[in-house]
C-alpha cells in the first residue's frame, strides 16, 4: 500500500502546492505531481520576478466566471489576509503598489519556498519530471494515475494543471481533458490578461509610438478600467488593455479614452473664446506627449492642422473631442498564449461545489485554481483564486 495516497495532486502550481500543504496540515498523505522539472515556475516568473501574490481588496466582482457567485464561499474562508499572515510568519519583506497589489520586496522565489517549506512540514511528497499517461476511476472511491514513474493510487483526485498561458514552460490541456472524460463541461478557453494586436494603419500608427505610455479609461460593455495604456510595435498593452481583455468578445469594438480626467470639447471651445488664434493641436498637447498628439492630428484633424480655433466650427471640434474621448477601435486579435498571463474559459463551475471544488457527479475528483472557469483580474488575484481554492480544497479531501 506505500504507493496509495488520500490524494493525488496534479500540478505543483499555485493552486496544487496550496492544497497539498493544507491537506497535509489535517494529516493527509498527499502526493503531487508534476510535469516540468521543478514546481512552481509561474510562481517564479510572475509579477515580474516579485510575485503579486494578493492584493487587499479582494471580492467577488475581481474575477471573471459564468457564474460570478461561485468564488465567494473560497474567497470568504481564505482570505488575502490569510495569506498575507503566512508571508509575514515566514519573514518575507513585501510592498504595497499601486491599488493593494503586494508585491516581494525581494523575489518571487520567497513565495514558492514558503509553499514548499509548508509542504514539507506536513509531509507533501513531491515528485518532478513526472508525466501523467491516465487517470482512472478504478472501484468505488478509488482512483487510479500511471505514469512514467510508475502507477499510484489515491481516494481522491486534485486537478491543478493551470491554463495553457506561456507555452514555453510545458502547459498542457490535461486538466480540461480529464474534466470531459469524465462527463464534465469545459468552458470555451481563450488567452487573456493579453496584448492586444492590430493591423494596417493603426498597427503603424501605434509601432511609431511604441514606448509610450498614457493614462486611458478603456470601455468594453458596461465595464471600464481606468489604468496605463501602452503603445506597443504591435498594437496596445499596458494594465489597463490588459484588464480589458478579460471581458473583450474578440471582433467587437473597445472604446478608449485618451483623456479621461478632461471634457476635450470643453477644453476646445474654452480655448476657442480664451485664446482664438492658438491651434487645437497647442490645446491637446496640454495633456497628452507631443508626438501623440502628432499622430492624432494626422489622424482626426489634417485639415484644420494650421487653423486657429476661432476658424474651426463647433461641429468639427465637437467630432475632434469625441474621437479623443471615445475612440472605438477593433483589435484585430491578441498576442495569444504566447504572452497572456491566463486562460479564459475552463471548468464549468456549474459541476464543481463552491464549498470543496469537488466534481458534483464524479466523487473525489476536485479541481482547483486556473484550469476552474475563474479568471482573476490583474493584481493579485489570479494567485488569491489559487490559495482560496487550494484551501477550500485541501479542506475537505
Ligand atoms: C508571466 C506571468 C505573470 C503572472 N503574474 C501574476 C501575478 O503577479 N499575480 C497573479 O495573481 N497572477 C499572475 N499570473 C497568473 C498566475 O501565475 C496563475 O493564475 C497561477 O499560477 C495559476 O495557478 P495554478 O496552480 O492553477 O496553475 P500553474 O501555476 O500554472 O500550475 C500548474 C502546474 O501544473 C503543471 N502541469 C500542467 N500540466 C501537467 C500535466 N499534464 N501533468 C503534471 N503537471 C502538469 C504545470 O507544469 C504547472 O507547474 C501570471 C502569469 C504569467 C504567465
Amino acid at each position: 500500500m506505500t504507493d496509495h495516497y488520500d490524494a493525488i495532486v496534479l500540478g505543483a502550481g499555485a493552486a496544487g502546492l496550496k492544497t497539498a500543504w493544507q491537506a497535509g496540515l489535517r494529516g493527509k498523505r498527499i502526493r503531487v505531481l508534476e510535469r516540468s522539472n521543478k514546481a512552481g515556475r509561474k510562481i517564479l516568473m510572475s509579477g515580474g520576478g516579485r510575485c503579486n501574490f494578493t492584493n487587499l481588496y479582494v471580492t467577488h466582482e475581481n474575477f471573471v466566471c459564468s457564474n460570478p457567485h461561485f468564488v465567494k464561499s473560497a474567497l470568504n474562508r481564505y482570505t488575502a489576509w490569510d495569506f498575507i499572515g503566512k508571508v509575514i510568519e515566514h519573514g518575507v519583506p513585501y510592498h504595497e503598489r499601486k491599488h493593494g497589489e503586494l508585491f516581494c520586496d525581494n523575489k518571487a522565489k520567497d513565495i514558492l519556498n514558503i509553499l514548499l517549506d509548508e509542504c514539507t512540514n506536513v509531509g507533501v511528497e513531491i515528485s518532478t519530471k513526472c508525466d501523467i499517461q491516465s487517470v482512472s476511476a478504478v472501484k468505488d472511491n478509488i482512483y487510479k494515475v500511471s505514469t512514467n514513474q510508475g502507477e499510484l493510487t489515491a481516494n481522491a483526485i486534485v486537478v491543478a494543471t493551470g491554463g495553457l498561458s506561456i507555452p514555453s514552460m510545458g502547459t498542457t490541456p490535461f486538466g480540461y481533458e480529464v474534466a470531459e472524460q469524465f462527463g464534465m463541461q469545459v468552458l470555451p478557453l481563450r488567452a487573456s490578461l493579453v496584448p492586444y494586436t492590430f493591423d494596417g494603419a493603426l498597427k503603424e500608427m501605434f509601432a511609431r509610438l511604441a514606448g509610450n505610455a498614457i493614462d486611458t479609461d478603456i470601455q468594453f460593455g458596461n465595464t471600464t478600467f481606468n489604468e496605463a495604456l501602452l503603445f506597443t510595435h504591435r498594437g496596445l498593452s499596458g494594465p489597463v488593455v490588459l484588464q480589458i481583455s478579460n471581458y473583450w468578445i474578440p471582433g467587437q469594438p473597445i472604446t478608449v479614452n485618451l483623456l479621461p480626467n478632461e471634457s476635450v470639447m470643453d477644453l476646445l471651445i474654452n480655448a476657442k473664446h480664451e485664446t482664438p488664434k492658438a491651434l487645437i493641436r497647442t490645446i491637446i498637447n496640454k495633456h497628452l506627449p507631443k508626438n501623440v498628439v502628432l499622430e492624432l492630428e494626422a489622424l482626426w484633424w489634417e485639415p484644420l492642422k494650421d487653423k486657429p480655433l476661432a476658424d474651426c466650427s463647433n461641429v468639427q471640434l465637437n467630432t475632434i473631442a469625441e474621437n479623443i474621448n471615445s475612440w472605438e477601435i477593433v483589435p484585430a486579435g491578441t498576442e495569444g498564449y504566447k504572452t497572456a498571463e491566463v486562460t479564459l474559459g475552463g471548468v464549468h463551475t456549474d459541476g464543481l461545489s463552491s464549498k470543496t471544488m469537488e466534481s458534483k457527479t464524479q466523487p473525489g475528483l476536485y479541481f482547483v485554481g486556473e484550469v476552474v472557469d475563474v479568471t482573476g483580474h490583474l493584481g493579485g488575484f489570479n494567485f488569491q483564486w489559487a490559495w482560496s481554492s487550494g484551501y477550500a480544497c485541501g479542506e475537505s479531501l
